[in-house]
């Protein structure tokens, strides 16, 4: 069969990847970030890599290698301080990713999972920075993959006063 193919297919793909300093710049002054790297926070973003998704959706870690996935389409017209917010829970995986932890353990429901709780809190506690109030950080905290009941025991364990809906 595959003598009747008659094309080249070249197989030697990389995932494109840019520098996350070329898009995201002046995060190595955010404390919040310094308090997750400490003193490699420089050379960590220095190093740290992204690769664009063409497909909907946030922001997220390679488990294999630890670099960041961002939406296009998000980062060009998602709302500003959600972007921000979502690079410092990012770079909290990525720091769990460097310590060797497992970002992805199917023991644990997603609002409970310890390594998401911890990004949260971090984001969280930014967003407590920048003067947002409870409503408009539930807010943040509500995406299509969690359900009303989740979002409640999240906002809970991060105590962010949420109403049930
Ligand atoms: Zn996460």
């Amino acid at each position: 069969m595959e003598s009747k193919i008659n094309v080249r297919i070249l197989r030697n793909a990389k995932v494109a990847m840019v520098p996350f300093t070329d898009y995201f710049q002046g995060f190595e002054k955010v404390d919040a970030v310094r308090r997750i790297f400490g003193d490699k926070t420089d050379e960590v973003l220095k190093n740290l890599k992204i690769e664009f998704s063409g497909r909907r959706g946030y922001m997220g870690v390679s488990n294999i290698d630890g670099h960041l996935i961002v939406s296009a389409e998000y980062l060009n017209n998602g709302d500003i301080v959600d972007i921000y917010l979502d690079v410092i829970h990012e770079l909290t995986h990525v720091k769990q990713f460097m310590d060797g932890k497992d970002l992805f353990d199917r023991r644990y429901n997603y609002v409970t999972n310890p390594t998401e709780v911890e990004a949260y809190r971090n984001a969280v506690e930014e967003a407590r920075r920048l003067g947002l109030s409870d409503e408009r950080i539930c807010n943040y905290l509500q995406t299509e993959w969690i359900s009303d009941e989740d979002l409640l025991i999240l906002a809970k364990a991060l105590n962010v006063k949420c109403k049930p809906t």
